[in-house]
């Protein structure tokens, strides 16, 4: 089956979605249930409705525009991304793979196709942690790991919940009904634009994701002691701060040493106290991100971390606390998938 998209459709539509956005252009910015994002979302959902999708919105807010299989009772393929956008993101971010989504569909619409299975295209709620703090609510909630409950609890920085927002924005029914049944999908594809420089440095214009890497994040707190930078000579310090860049490096060697490259550690947040440049740090807290394809070897980095903490904790005179915060699994990408991508990238 030889299929061709409408190429200076798909570009001008996200010209199109690129103009919801509260920053200025080239900037998108694009917060979840913000009216500009309530905007862009009826705008997508016009477009589909003339592809002739069959539209429907669950309590959370998640989108499904769905084209009709020949068999209602086989389970769906899925396809879709996400289109809130963190400030002063760009354009293709989620973008490429709603629009990109909605154009294949198209595609096989022109071709003739009468699929068995239902084709859906999804628009996920909230995938952006901007508003709420937590990233992925809409996938979340239809995958079942995040309840109900505590998605109701979430709250953004003027203290509105999810409950509220999603309310007024004229979301009816209840987010208990918003996880999918086991199986509803087949299968799922999502195109997205790469986060990394690996693809665009390789001149490769497409890459197919085999595996998908997990997040561990951990929160180190080191209590030491404090006191005049001129006062207390250095026999007598025991600078918070200076363990803390021991146990960094000892972090970023764990996971260069990991034995593969998928192996990514990153402290992006570091707070001093009292932060003053005449005062010794007594109190330090940082932020760890530790990724990887692979549990074990992302969990023996963790195991690594500890036993730093354990050695610099002793040999600095240090209190040392670590605390795990969230671990998700690493997931495979099904293989029938996979070389269903490939055969079609080649
Ligand atoms: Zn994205």
């Amino acid at each position: 089956m030889k299929l061709a998209i409408d190429q200076d459709r798909l570009v001008s539509e996200i010209e199109a979605l690129a103009v919801f956005s509260d920053a200025e252009p080239p900037a998108v910015t694009r917060v979840v249930f913000t009216p500009t994002e309530r905007k862009a979302r009826d705008w997508l959902k016009k477009q589909c409705a003339d592809a002739g999708l069959v539209l429907r919105d669950d309590a959370a807010g998640n989108t499904f525009a769905r084209w009709p299989g020949s068999d209602s009772q086989a389970p769906a393929i899925g396809t879709g991304s996400h289109i809130d956008a963190i400030p002063n993101a760009g354009k293709y971010d989620g973008v490429v793979g709603v629009l990109g989504g909605l154009e294949a569909i198209r595609a096989l619409q022109r071709s003739g196709l009468r699929p068995r299975h239902s084709i859906e295209l999804l628009i996920f709620t909230s995938e952006e942690p901007t508003r709420f703090g937590v990233g992925c609510i809409g996938s979340r909630l239809l995958a079942g790991t995040l309840s109900a409950g505590a998605a109701r609890k979430l709250t953004d920085n003027d203290g509105a919940s999810v409950e509220d927002v999603r309310r007024s924005a004229g979301l009816a029914g209840e987010l208990e009904d918003v996880k999918l049944p086991n199986g509803y999908y087949k299968a799922f594809v999502e195109l997205h634009i790469e986060q990394g420089p690996i693809l665009e440095r390789e001149h490769r214009p497409l890459g197919v994701v085999e595996r998908i890497a997990a997040p561990a994040s951990l929160r180190v707190t080191i209590e030491g002691s404090g006191g005049h930078a001129g006062g207390v000579l250095m026999p007598d310090r025991r600078d918070a701060l200076c363990a803390a860049s021991e146990l960094i490096l000892a972090l970023e060697g764990a996971a260069r040493n990991s034995g593969a490259v998928d192996t990514v550690a990153t402290v992006g947040i570091c707070d001093v106290f009292p932060g003053a440049v005449n005062s010794i740090p007594a109190r330090v807290r940082f932020s760890v991100d530790i990724r990887d394809t692979d549990l074990r070897r992302r969990d023996a980095v963790i195991q690594k971390l500890e036993e730093s903490c354990t050695a610099t904790s002793a040999k600095r005179q240090v209190k040392i606390h670590s605390e795990l915060l969230n671990a998700d699994a690493p997931a495979e990408s099904g293989p029938v998938i996979v070389s269903a991508l490939s055969d079609a990238c080649r």
